[in-house]
């Protein structure tokens, strides 16, 4: 078992009380973490593939990359038992979200874990840039797991790809509106229980959620499926604001 399958295991047996229902399908998720950590592992032992990686934005890499991907999807399908699907259609359902078609899963997984890696060598060499929207700098994804690093310091983690980003380094602040007025900012959480927190800004209507407890150590990507334990605390939110989270 590869190192980041071992950590996923652990930060699961360890945080799944914060899961909401325990929704997670634990053998089928140790599958795709194990799929996605030989993908990143092979990779890194090609050289052709990081300088393609380091050198491009996500989306051109990936174009560069589609015979390497092809291959990938041979393999996974393999993996997980799937009967061999249509790659071309596979790999426009995913560029144009229709997750329905077959194959979307399997490549999902494959582009997630080039994600992964881009991010990885990004954040070597550039580290945890500052950018003070909800889009990730490296693969576009939209965020919606905001880490409470101190009392003025705010991080919004990638839910595809795991870069993490400071969003605010002076307080709270709407990613999705740019709004810093804490008064119109709130964030509900437990009485007595402050780890996980969901935001609504009142300016724009949008409502996040927010991990509270920096204790809480697990993979990152991890840390945005933990976060939707935060959505018990949705019933608190006026039912007329809460419009646009999805
Ligand atoms: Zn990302
Ligand atoms: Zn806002």
């Amino acid at each position: 078992m590869g190192r980041m399958v071992e950590e996923l295991r652990n930060a699961i047996n360890r945080y799944k009380h914060l899961l909401k229902g325990g929704e997670i399908d634990y053998d089928k998720t140790l599958l795709v973490e194990e799929i996605e950590e030989e993908l990143i592992e092979n990779a890194k032992r090609n050289d052709e593939i990081i300088k393609i990686l380091d050198n491009n934005e996500l989306t051109t890499a990936l174009a560069k990359l589609t015979e390497k991907l092809r291959e990938d999807y041979v393999r996974v399908s393999e993996k997980l038992g799937h009967r061999l699907t249509n790659f071309d259609e596979a790999l426009e359902a995913f560029l144009t979200g229709k997750k329905d078609v077959p194959g979307f899963n399997i490549i999902f997984i494959i582009i997630q874990a080039y994600a992964r890696l881009k991010a990885q060598l990004y954040e070597e060499e550039k580290g945890n840039i500052n950018n003070s929207t909800a889009e990730c700098p490296v693969c576009g994804a939209i965020s919606r797991t905001m880490l409470k690093e101190d009392e003025r310091t705010y991080s919004m983690i990638c839910p595809f790809c795991g870069y993490k980003w400071i969003v605010s380094t002076n307080g709270l602040r709407c990613p999705y509106c740019g709004n810093t007025d804490k008064l119109a900012i709130g964030v509900f959480t437990g009485k007595k229980l402050k780890r996980l927190g969901l935001a609504w800004c009142q300016s724009c209507g949008e409502t996040w959620r927010v991990v509270l407890d920096k204790g809480i150590k697990v993979p990152r990507l991890f840390l945005t499926a933990l976060s939707f334990g935060a959505e018990i605390y949705r019933n608190a939110i006026p039912r007329d604001a809460d419009v646009t989270d999805s």
